[in-house]
This record gives structure tokens, C-alpha cells and sequence, in this order.
């Protein structure tokens, strides 16, 4: 039965001759179109030759309509922008901080043209591409000399390379993280081919235990920010300053992953914990590391600040050439960090920091303004606005939370996980938080220019969104 259909399918140029397709042709690729033709007819031709019965043949005009729709859903970006109503503010699924208006600035203006990336244009000598954010960096922490790198589980990697291949590091069994499951400190350790010498145990590490480990194969000592999670009841950790007082001593430099990075204290958005860059360069510490898009609010990057001579160890270790950075990211890390040499300029340019100093009433309001709309929307029931908390995420710790306003829907029809898919699939993207059957859509991570298109994106759901599948 099967040949007979077999041969009834059209041929590739009946269909690439469509009235549908040859408009793709021009407006997409030829290639991307006969791929697609090519795809579809093999499909066709399985599902003909594995058919218990005899199936009807779609007509010409039919399969390159579904041969179109095809093309043009693959040729949306799968990297778009998002509209975050989650309400954790650094999602690393979402790409961490969004940038500052400088920043996009900066990197387009350096993207097009070629750029003095290891040019110093003044003398004409080639320099090195940091030289543009060093001086920016060692200005804002106090740091002799700096490193940007790829992130900060490529600073660490380097570092420990360039510091202690081959040799131990010590570092407090209550200091061992992992972060965001791919970043766990010992594996990072081995491969980089320094060797780990835990010492204390989980909930107290005294100066003694780190005296006690020091031994000839000894290269440095390190301290790592549990950015995640806190030991409470009886715990005991070494001061940095007294970490430093005994690397001193014996000749031994102190490395410090103070993890996200913040250049001003964050006490006054409510988090008390997070380490300052330059409170540890003061303390004294050899070589500090952290993230760029973190509580920094720039680019994906890994800075590393410090004494000029750990930092020439490592910028002249080999594996630095596969950490480096490119052009971009440095216009957007440098226009950034201009904006911190003045905390008020950057506390008004910087979006992680407008977000965090949003005011609740601001958010409330907001947020009573846009629930009505939204209540009109065909697969919303209700809407209506609720007091939650917000997180900053990031690997930053869960137990500090931010307070704010949502929208809270119930879908008209069918379940919150279909609204949810439908949010996350439109245009603009919205991704929001499920919290039990309500869809919650939280201000606190929302840019309020943002709000308009998050109306209208709730506005373009349908309800019973299972028949469309
Ligand atoms: C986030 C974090 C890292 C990893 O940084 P990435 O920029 O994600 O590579 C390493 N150490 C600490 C303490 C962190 O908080």
C-alpha cells in the first residue's frame, strides 16, 4: 500500500516553488529552505511507510505552509530578552545583572570598529588589554595591580595555578562551597592542580589549625565567602586579619574568594554579609577574586585585584590566554566601574542597584496600576496584588530576603503551568514564579519601563492555552 502514496509525495521544487517558500527564500536563505523541505519530506515519508492504513496526503499549498511555520519558529532566537518577575534579582538562568545604560553604550561602541585592545594609543607600544579597567580597579579596591578573566571559577582556577600547582593550599572545612552545582571548591582545587589541605571541621577552624598545617609544600593560605549558606550555633571562624598576621609570618600569601563582589557596603539594602572588595585588600589579603555580574552589577567576568607580584604570576601563566576576555566585555566592566567612583551616580545608573533601592511604595503602587489591566487579560481570573519576599539569588544566601509586591493570577482556564509556558514562550518573554496554583509576578526584579510590554504580554495569552498545545 505504502509505495503507491510514496510516490504521490511532492518533490523538493514543487514545494521550494510555492507561493509560501519562495517568499522565505528571499527573505531568509535558500539553503535554510531546501533544509527545511528536505526535513519535512523525510518525516512524511516515515510517518507514510510506518502508517497501518492508508493516510491522505497533505496538499502542496498545506505542507509548505507547515514547512513555513517550521522555518520561521526556528528562526526566532532561543537568546532573547526577558522581562524577570521571578523576584530574584541576580538569576544566573537569566543571565545574572542587566547592564547599565553606559555599559551597552561602551560595548557598542567598541563592536563595530576595531578597538585599542592592546594598543596604547598614546605611545603606539602594545600594552596589555587590562591596562583600561587596572586603573579603574586598583582605584576603587586599593589594589596594586588587577586581572579580568573569563568568571570567577576561572579566577580561582587560574589563581591556583599560577600560585600553588602542584603544592597545598589550606583552607577551613567550613569554607568548602559549592555553587550553582558545577562550581564546587575542592573540584576546582584538583584541577588546577593545587593541592587541598583541609583543616577544623564544619562548624569551627582555629588560627592553630591552619598554624599547625603549614608545611614546606605549603604555597598559600585561602578563604573562601560562603555566599550560600551560614553555620550558626557554635562556630568559630579566623578572622582575615589574623589569617594574614600568620601568612605573613611565614612567607605565605592569602587568597581571598570573596565571591559576588560588591564595591559599596550592601548593609544598606539589607544585606550585612556581603565582603567589600576593598575591606579585603585593607585587611591585607595577597590576592582577591570575584565576579563581575554579581553585586557588581556589570558584565559576566572574573576580577582578580591584589599585590603586583602574585598578580604577575598570574597574568603570566599560560592558562591566562584561555581566560581573557574580549573586547566587549572589557568596554562594559570599564564603563561600569566609572559609574562606582561616584556611589550616588552609581546607584542611579546601575540596574541590580536601582532594583534593590526601589522603594516599597513604588512597587506597590505599581503594581495596583498594572492588576487591573491584567485582570482584563482573556486567561486571567484574577489578579490581584500581594506582599511576598524577593531574593537576590546569584548564589548569594537564601535565609536574606527583600521585601515586595506581586501581582498574584489565577488562570481563567487551565492550570498555572500552562500560563506560565505561555508567558515564558510570547514575545516579550516574561518568566514569573509558581506559587502553588497562582502565577506571581514580582516588581522587585522588573525595570519600571518594563511594565507596559509585562501588560501586554499577559494581555496576548488565550485561555484554554491545552488546545493549542
Ligand atoms: C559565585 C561564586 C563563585 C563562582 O563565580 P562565577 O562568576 O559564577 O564563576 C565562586 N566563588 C564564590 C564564593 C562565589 O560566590
Amino acid at each position: 500500500m505504502a509505495p503507491n502514496i510514496l510516490r504521490n509525495i511532492p518533490s523538493v521544487s514543487d514545494l521550494i516553488d510555492s507561493p509560501q517558500l519562495k517568499g522565505l527564500i528571499d527573505r531568509i536563505s535558500h539553503n535554510v529552505v531546501v533544509t527545511g523541505v528536505r526535513r519535512t519530506l523525510d518525516d512524511l515519508r516515515k510517518e507514510v511507510a510506518g502508517a497501518a492504513a492508508e493516510i491522505v496526503l497533505p496538499s502542496i499549498s498545506e505542507l509548505a505552509e507547515r514547512i513555513a511555520g517550521r522555518i520561521l519558529k526556528s528562526e526566532v532566537p532561543h537568546l532573547r530578552p526577558v522581562i524577570n518577575a521571578t523576584g530574584i534579582l541576580l538569576h544566573t538562568g537569566l543571565g545574572r545583572a542587566p547592564l547599565a545604560q553606559e555599559a551597552i553604550d561602551a560595548m557598542n561602541s567598541v563592536a563595530a570598529d576595531y578597538a585599542s585592545v592592546e594598543l596604547d594609543l598614546t605611545t603606539g607600544q602594545r600594552s596589555q588589554r587590562v591596562v583600561v579597567v587596572e586603573e579603574l580597579l586598583t582605584q576603587l579596591t586599593g589594589a596594586e595591580a588587577a586581572v579580568v578573566v573569563n568568571n570567577n571559577a576561572g579566577a580561582t582556577m587560574l589563581v591556583l595555578a599560577a600560585l600553588a600547582a602542584d603544592r597545598e593550599v589550606i583552607v577551613s572545612r567550613g569554607q568548602l562551597i559549592e555553587i550553582g552545582g558545577s562550581f564546587r571548591l575542592p573540584d576546582v582545587m584538583s584541577t588546577s592542580g593545587a593541592r587541598l589541605h583541609e583543616v577544623g571541621t564544619t562548624n569551627k577552624t582555629h588560627l592553630a589549625d591552619y598554624e599547625q598545617a603549614i608545611n614546606d609544600d605549603t604555597a598559600a593560605l585561602m578563604r573562601v565567602h560562603t555566599s550560600n549558606y551560614t553555620v550558626v550555633g557554635f562556630t568559630a571562624e579566623v578572622s582575615l586579619e589574623e589569617m594574614v598576621a600568620l601568612g605573613r609570618r611565614h612567607r605565605l600569601p592569602v587568597i581571598d574568594d570573596i565571591g559576588s563582589g560588591a564595591m559599596i557596603d550592601f548593609a544598606k539594602y539589607g544585606f550585612a554579609n556581603e565582603p567589600v572588595a576593598a575591606d579585603s585588600i585593607k585587611a591585607g589579603s595577597d590576592v582577591v577574586l570575584f565576579s563581575g555580574d554579581k553585586l557588581l552589577g556589570g558584565p559576566q567576568c572574573g576580577i582578580i585585584v591584589g599585590r603586583r607580584e602574585s598578580l604577575e604570576k598570574i597574568s603570566s601563566h599560560p592558562m591566562m590566554r584561555a581566560l581573557r576576555v574580549d573586547k566587549i566585555t572589557l568596554a562594559a566592566l570599564a564603563a561600569t566601574l566609572r559609574l562606582y567612583r561616584d556611589a550616588d551616580k552609581a546607584e542611579e545608573s546601575i540596574p541590580l542597584l536601582q532594583l534593590l533601592s526601589t522603594s516599597l511604595e513604588n512597587l506597590k503602587n505599581r503594581a495596583e496600576r498594572m492588576a487591573p489591566q491584567i485582570a482584563d487579560a482573556e486567561a486571567v481570573a484574577v489578579a490581584e496584588v500581594v506582599e511576598d519576599v524577593a531574593y537576590l539569588g546569584g548564589g548569594s544566601i537564601p535565609t536574606q530576603q527583600l521585601p515586595t509586591y506581586c501581582i498574584s493570577i489565577t488562570p481563567a482556564h487551565g492550570g498555572v503551568d500552562q500560563l506560565a509556558a505561555q508567558l515564558r514562550a510570547g514575545e516579550p518573554a516574561v518568566v514569573g514564579r509558581i506559587q502553588q496554583d497562582r502565577l506571581l509576578l514580582d516588581l522587585r526584579s522588573i525595570p519600571p519601563r518594563r511594565d507596559q510590554d509585562l501588560v501586554q504580554a499577559v494581555g496576548k495569552t488565550e485561555s484554554g492555552a491545552e488546545k493549542r498545545g
